[in-house]
């Protein structure tokens, strides 16, 4: 086969294609090209998803008309120079790829103005050719109109979506660009109406506003900037509460220094602190704004800049991580290392002159009498309010009144959430109480080796467990927060979990552990509380740090709100 050196024409459509793939990636290399260019104002305008027609023009420096032609040559860029430019850009464009590149599949218009000239030029382009060149009046700053996409590459052209999707796409883009920066004034159109706008006060969660709404933007939770320890890594942003989520990950939005990224693993981070607060399979929404020295972080990774590549990828998952969770617990002050919990189980201690343990219900109120002397007159660390109790419901569910409406309690799923945040506060290991007569165990294959794996933890969680031949285990005690519970069912709901956390990689075994011990331990539905006993869960509820959803993400609560309530009964 004969080698040939591609045609000119050809090489820049197929470069095009990587930078080019459709309306909405024109639509943000523009708008990207007038934040670098300093512009206040940016003003998209966008017919049938930009297939026929998109426009953007902006308030910036504008090109100065000797340079004109020169912004439609390849590798033509006014914001790098040499090769060791490359390690700290802080521009959002640094290829000289964009314009060239949507100039060879379109028909292109550019109106510029630098703001030290008279006047401006206006130069044409149709698929990279320059047809056209005129003087023109402007005020200072850019237009560029794109026509007719890919009108000269019909298999691009034929995978295009509906005007619909491809709308979306750019609406994507704009509130992403509005979002990082939120000094910037966007407006957008779409089909001569104007569909949104950002109002450029320089405040995030006002733009938040504007892309989410009031109802939304009211509930986020300010992600303060954070200085990350190891390095200089600043973490933004805000984050929903768990109570607001989404059947998918695309509500988390991540941007590294000022540009938008796809990043699963930052992703991650922004989930995992949301860890036991959403239910299984729900996503939260969260904007987070990562920001550091441009020689961390390479840009140079993907065609569209769209992925980048971190020196230190685990400091900054960690930063992002933490500073999140941090966002979420602020509410609630946040237990310190044998804080109040702990003083309180010592002073138990001492007073019964045995370990602490924390019998299940039926007789709940000792711990929780017990506790309340040393959290302080009134201190309260939950974000609850002091709730009364009124009575059961189908022994399932406590009813209870607060200053602000009406609570139905899941009484299994808060006494969940109660035993679980003891746990994970204490300091020593768990109280194990002996089981009658050691028993063995037989466990299935798959799950013996997981055993054997998590020994050690099961050990310090009030098991006592050894390998007793094959897949058998002797088990000889329990945590004593189980009672009487079966020691081969224990044992193997435990196993099982052991299973479900190893394919979770950055869960604590410690942590599923206690949360499997946890759900075991509590009340079930079904059964009737005194009314002793269904105060002190409410009391161990408004101690909790999280009150309003169990160690598994499930709510605990629902709230009906005097002014539903009064909505309901036309009173309003
Ligand atoms: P890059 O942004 O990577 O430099 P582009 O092809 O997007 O490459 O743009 C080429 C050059 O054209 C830019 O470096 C800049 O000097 C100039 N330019 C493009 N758009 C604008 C604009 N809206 N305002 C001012 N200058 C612009
Ligand atoms: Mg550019």
């Amino acid at each position: 086969m004969t080698i040939n050196v591609l045609p000119p024409d050809v090489a820049s459509q197929i470069a095009a294609g990587e930078v080019v793939e459709r309306p909405s990636s024109a639509v943000k290399e523009l708008v990207e090209n007038a934040i670098d260019a300093d512009a206040r104002d940016i003003r998209v305008e966008v017919r049938r998803g930009g297939k026929t027609f998109l426009s953007v023009a902006d308030d910036g420096c504008g090109i100065p008309a000797a340079d004109v032609e020169l912004a439609f040559e390849r590798h033509a860029t006014s914001k790098l120079s040499t090769a060791g430019d490359l390690d700290h850009i802080l521009t959002l464009g640094f290829r000289g790829e964009a314009l060239s590149s949507i100039a060879s599949v379109s028909r292109v218009t550019m109106v510029t103005r630098a703001a030290a000239e008279e006047t401006g030029v206006l130069l044409r382009l149709e698929g990279g050719a320059v047809v056209h060149r005129q003087p023109s009046g402007r005020a200072p700053g850019t237009t560029v109109t794109v026509e007719d996409l890919f009108f000269n590459v019909p298999a691009r052209r034929e995978f295009l979506r509906t005007d619909l999707t491809e709308r979306r796409h750019v609406d994507n883009w704009i509130t992403r660009y509005a979002i990082a920066y939120p000094g910037l004034r966007f407006a957008l159109l779409h089909d001569d109406r104007e569909t949104f706008r950002s109002p450029g006060t320089g405040h995030l969660h006002d733009v938040l506003v504007a892309v989410y709404g009031h109802e939304v933007g009211e509930t986020l939770l300010e992600v303060f900037p954070e200085g990350g320890q190891e390095r200089p890594i600043l973490v933004s942003g805000f984050v929903a509460p768990p109570s607001f989520h989404r059947s998918n990950r695309q509500d988390v939005t991540l941007f590294v220094n000022g540009r938008w990224v796809q990043d699963s693993r930052l992703t991650y981070a922004v989930i995992q602190a949301y860890h036991t607060f959403l239910p299984v399979g729900r996503y939260p929404l969260a904007v987070v704004m990562v920001n550091l020295p441009p020689e961390e972080v390479d840009v140079n990774v993907h065609p569209a800049k769209v992925e980048v590549r971190f020196r230190d990828a685990d400091a900054v998952f960690r930063a992002v991580q933490r500073a999140a969770r941090q966002a979420l617990v602020a509410k609630a002050p946040i237990p310190s290392a044998g804080g109040a919990a702990t003083a309180a189980r010592m002073a138990w201690q001492e007073r019964h002159g045995r370990p602490f343990s924390h019998p299940p219900l039926p007789e709940p109120h000792t711990q929780a009498q017990q506790l309340q002397p040393e959290l302080g007159m009134g201190e309260r660390r939950g974000s609850l309010p002091p709730l009364r109790v009124v009575g059961q419901i189908g022994a399932t569910y406590v009813v209870a009144e607060g200053p602000d409406g009406l609570y139905l309690i899941d009484q299994h799923a808060a006494h969940e959430r109660v035993l679980y945040e003891q746990m994970m506060d204490r300091q020593e290991g768990l109280a194990s109480q002996q089981v009658l007569e050691p028993q063995a165990v037989e466990v299935p294959p798959h799950a013996a080796a997981r055993v054997m794996e998590g020994m050690a933890a099961l050990n310090g969680l009030g098991f006592d467990v050894e390998p007793f031949g094959g897949t058998t285990f002797l088990v000889r005690a329990l945590p004593a927060i189980l009672g009487r519970a079966e020691p081969a069912e224990a044992l193997l709901e435990v196993a099982e979990t052991l299973g479900e956390a190893r394919s979770r990689v950055d869960e604590a075994l410690e942590e599923a552990i206690v949360r499997s011990i946890c759900k075991r331990a509590a009340v079930k539905a079904g059964q009737v509380l005194t009314r002793e006993e269904m105060e002190e869960l409410v009391r161990g509820l408004e101690r909790c740090v999280s009150p309003r959803t169990c160690p598994h993400g499930r709510p605990t609560m629902i709230r009906l709100s005097v002014d539903q309530l009064a909505r309901e009964f036309g009173r309003q």
